[in-house]
């Protein structure tokens, strides 16, 4: 069926004037950014719904942006027909034979807000559906829990009709929430961190830590590509690539080995902070479990977290990690996120880090150090690049790297 218009219905929604106002207007912004590729679109938001002109674009395509932007509950695609009997009937039995399958029950939903219309609800229901019976075999009317609705709705300048209920992404609309800082690196943990802060509606920057040159381009080109992934839930996101190398090289020459990890910890955290403050963001979000590994225990990040006072969120702390590998599979994170690009962490991860490292005693180590120095320097050389929903960054290169042979 070819659909002229998507009925979209809002989420978790605050009553409040002007939240509600600021919820439905991001909420619009954020669809027409998804939309960007079809100039034909209109939408139009309104106080209860918006509604999606397609004039021609395909709701095939259309749907496969729309399922990713949170603060939509359900959405259907709806064709608006004539406001005669004969259209409504004809276009009600071409969507019933379209997703009917034998064995499905069925019921008609009307609501009409015109209400000089030549029938009411009860009438168009009734007609509907012994129109629906005459023409099609195996039938079956359940008023409780049907399989499929067909939602007739009598509007003014003519009737829409739609008999699917599809389920958005939920969550509110990225920006209602304010801007935070992500710390991302190449795994499994922070991406799947970063969908759920854009789910509540933060919007996010992230914030990555290279070491060339004990690190690769790949690892590099890793991580902008999970934000490639992850623009598809917010438009665009700023990709902040912070140089580690030095601070690591110091770290190693002057701190013990069980301290290692704590203290460079330490300066990606402060780091993170001067980034969010320079951009006026709001707080620092990362992908930290509790107890996954040394630099995550509850005494880890007592040490760790002593270098800033700005709210640290850690959306994935409590959950499992197969809870947290499910859901990179579900945003489409998981499979990149495997692939074996060693991140500046790995390479100058001690043996064995203290899993319960002394805050007084990652003070002490830290001191024998030009903090300052060190973080000017980093701050410096960073880079900032903005990301597109699918962007790639890796398969380039392997074609590079292939037309170097
Ligand atoms: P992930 O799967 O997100 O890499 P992890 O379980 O491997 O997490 P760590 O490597 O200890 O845990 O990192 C903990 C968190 O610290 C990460 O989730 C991320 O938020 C941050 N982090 C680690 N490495 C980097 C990096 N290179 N750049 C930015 N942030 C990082
Ligand atoms: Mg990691």
């Amino acid at each position: 069926m070819k659909y002229t218009e998507v009925m979209v219905r809002y989420g978790e929604l605050s009553t409040k004037g002007k939240n509600r106002k600021d919820f439905i207007g991001r909420l619009a912004g954020n669809v027409t950014k998804v939309l960007r590729d079809y100039p034909q679109i209109e939408i139009h938001p309104k106080h209860d719904r918006m509604h999606i002109v397609l004039n021609g674009a395909p709701f095939e395509e259309v749907d496969q942006h729309l399922k990713k932007v949170f603060g939509i509950q359900t959405y259907s695609p709806t064709i608006k027909v004539e406001k005669t009997l004969e259209a409504i009937e004809e276009t009600a039995l071409a969507l019933m034979k379209e997703t009917f399958k034998k064995g499905m029950t069925f019921k008609v939903n009307t609501r009409r807000s015109d209400h000089h219309f030549t029938y009411d609800t009860n009438e168009l229901n009734l007609m509907l559906g012994d129109y629906l019976f005459e023409h099609m075999a195996d039938l079956k009317v359940e008023m409780k829990h049907p399989d499929l609705v067909l939602r007739v709705e009598v509007r003014q300048d003519a009737v829409y009709i739609s008999n699917q209920l599809l389920h958005g992404a939920g969550g509110m609309p990225v920006g209602t929430g304010g801007r935070a800082v992500m710390m991302l690196s190449g795994g499994i943990d922070s991406p799947v961190a970063s969908y759920l802060a854009l789910k509540r509606g933060v919007d996010i920057e992230m914030v990555h830590f290279y070491s060339p040159p004990y690190t690769t381009e790949k690892a590099l080109n890793k991580a902008k590509e999970l934000t490639g992934i992850l623009a598809n839930y917010a438009g665009r996101i700023n990709f902040i690539a912070v140089p580690f190398a030095e601070i690591q090289e110091t770290i190693k020459e002057k701190v013990p080995e069980g301290y290692l990890m704590t203290v460079q910890r330490r300066f990606m955290l402060r780091l993170a902070d001067q980034i969010r403050a320079k951009r006026k963001d709001l707080a620092i979000f990362n992908g930290e479990s509790v107890g996954q590994v040394a630099s995550q225990t509850l005494e880890s990040m007592t040490a760790i977290n002593d270098v800033t006072t700005t709210p640290v969120l850690r959306p994935v702390a409590t959950m499992d990690k197969t809870e947290i590998i499910r859901l990179a599979e579900k945003i489409g994170t998981f499979d990149l996120s495997i692939q074996p690009f060693e991140d500046c962490c790995t390479i100058f991860a001690p043996p064995r880090p203290k899993t319960k490292p002394r805050l007084d005693k990652a003070r002490e180590f830290e001191a024998r150090l030009d903090v300052e120095g060190l973080i000017e320097r980093a701050m410096a050389g960073i880079k900032v690049t903005p990301i597109y929903p699918d962007e790639k960054f890796l398969a380039n290169k392997a074609a590079e790297d292939t037309a170097l042979l």
